[in-house]
């Protein structure tokens, strides 16, 4: 039997020379786990905050039939347990492992607001539990959190969903909701991954170069709090990720889910606005029929977005916005199928004056800075593109259709779709994201 577990070492802090190795991995083949304890704790960082990774998470061979075991680390037995879940089968082999233990209630979600909103939940609920993919988990999420119950989520790898945001469908366009954090992640490893399972996987990754990027920017640019060491420690599990693969032919399952979950927990101590990768691939999503995961969007658009930031922070002495005009508002009316009054009411107006003196004066006085940091990204994009793409079992032939599709639209527009801070959210502000609007 094996075990994948990480444990956040609680002894050693976060300091400049070693702040990756905040996390303890422990990852012993012969270790039996017959509790569920606490595995990571707040933490006093260096950068004067204290971050919170409280989150109690298993990912072991058979976890799904232990399922009642870890639903009795966070409520009595007996308690209403809600069963959020677009996972059919899944659904019935969990409520099957814990009927005897709890009662559950199963509510199957749909990925809208309205929706979720008349769905009712049994008033003596004690806690959700996302069953399934995506929908599922931002369906659970938000629910959970209109009732004031704690969330837990049992679905494939999908760390990124351990924040306290969630994206769901509103009046034809998509919204973001800061909700409560999950408490739990409980996968089972007999699931097989897919070659997409993987590359969903590295996706993620590899994308939190650029959110890392993104991180910094929203610092310089919005003025938003800053931990330098989360944003090193992304940058270099991301970084190593990518090292570690190239050149390789082999992308072992263990070595990407515990790069993906560590990431995901630091994305999930800081409630982290949205950034340009996330915000274009919740876009592209929003436009087109859901034939990319969110791991597999994320990881193209932060490599397209690497080589376009880095463009439009050089040629800041030439650029000259084009006219405002109705295109924009137009295009996000037509596209989601909402009258222009409602478009116009989801953009973020474009910034001028002294606000766009300032802004732009922040861009050129920290260019070096933004460069340095995006030329480090873009050299590892390179590789890790074709990693990436080794790891479908067409050689990548799939994302074809990705690659020439709606790519330039969903940049433009992302920043009005999805809220954000960053360099994307910034440039759309100075009128700079309108000419891919094509
Ligand atoms: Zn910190």
């Amino acid at each position: 039997m094996r075990r994948v577990f990480l444990l956040l070492q609680k002894t050693r802090s976060l300091d400049k020379s070693c702040h990756i190795f905040c996390f303890e991995q422990i990852y012993n083949a012969d270790m039996d786990y017959s509790s569920y304890t606490d595995m990571f704790g707040k933490r006093k960082c260096d950068c004067g905050k204290t971050h919170d990774f409280t989150v109690k998470c298993l990912l072991s061979h058979g976890a799904f039939g232990k399922m009642h075991e870890f639903l009795a680390e966070f409520v009595p037995s007996m308690s209403r347990v809600v069963l959020v879940y677009d996972d059919e089968a899944l659904m019935q082999a969990i409520y099957g492992n814990i009927k005897r233990e709890f009662r559950a209630a199963c509510v199957k979600v749909e990925d809208d607001k309205r929706l979720l909103d008349l769905v009712s939940v049994p008033e003596d609920s004690k806690l959700v539990l996302a069953v399934g993919s995506h929908k599922a988990i931002n369906g659970a999420k938000y629910k959970a959190y209109t009732c004031d119950l704690p969330v837990i989520i049992a679905s494939k790898p999908d760390f990124g969903a351990l924040t306290s945001l969630c994206t769901i469908s509103e009046n034809g366009a998509v919204s973001t909701y800061e909700v409560a954090k999950p408490i739990g992640y409980i996968f089972d490893l007999d699931c097989e991954l897919t070659d997409r399972d993987k590359a969903e996987l590295f996706g993620t990754v590899a994308a939190r170069l650029n959110t890392s990027f993104e991180y910094y920017a929203s610092s310089v640019l919005a003025a938003h709090e800053y931990c330098p060491y989360i944003a090193g420690a992304l940058s270099d599990i991301a970084a190593q990720t990518v090292l570690k693969l190239a050149g390789s032919d082999a992308a072992p399952s263990d070595l990407l889910l515990e790069a993906a979950l560590k990431v995901g927990l630091l994305c999930s101590t800081e409630n982290f606005d949205r950034s340009g990768e996330e915000q274009c691939g919740l876009t592209y999503a929003a436009l087109n029929d859901g034939a990319y995961t969110q791991g597999e969007l994320q990881f193209v658009f932060a490599s397209v977005l690497s080589s376009l930031f880095k463009a439009h922070i050089r040629s800041r002495k030439d650029f000259v916005p084009p006219p405002d005009n109705n295109y924009r508002t137009e295009h996000i009316a037509q596209l989601f199928g909402i009258s222009e009054f409602k478009a116009i009411s989801t953009m973020i107006p474009q910034i001028s004056g002294r606000e766009a003196a300032v802004t732009e004066y922040k861009i050129r006085e920290y260019s070096p800075d933004f460069i340095e940091k995006l030329d480090k990204n873009i050299n590892l994009y390179r590789p890790a593109f074709k990693i990436f793409k080794r790891l479908y079992a067409d050689d990548g032939f799939s994302l074809e259709d990705l690659l020439n599709s709606d790519i330039p639209i969903s940049i433009s527009l992302a920043p009005d779709i999805i809220n954000g801070s960053g360099m994307l959210t910034t440039l759309k502000k100075l009128g700079e994201l309108d000419q891919y609007l094509i």
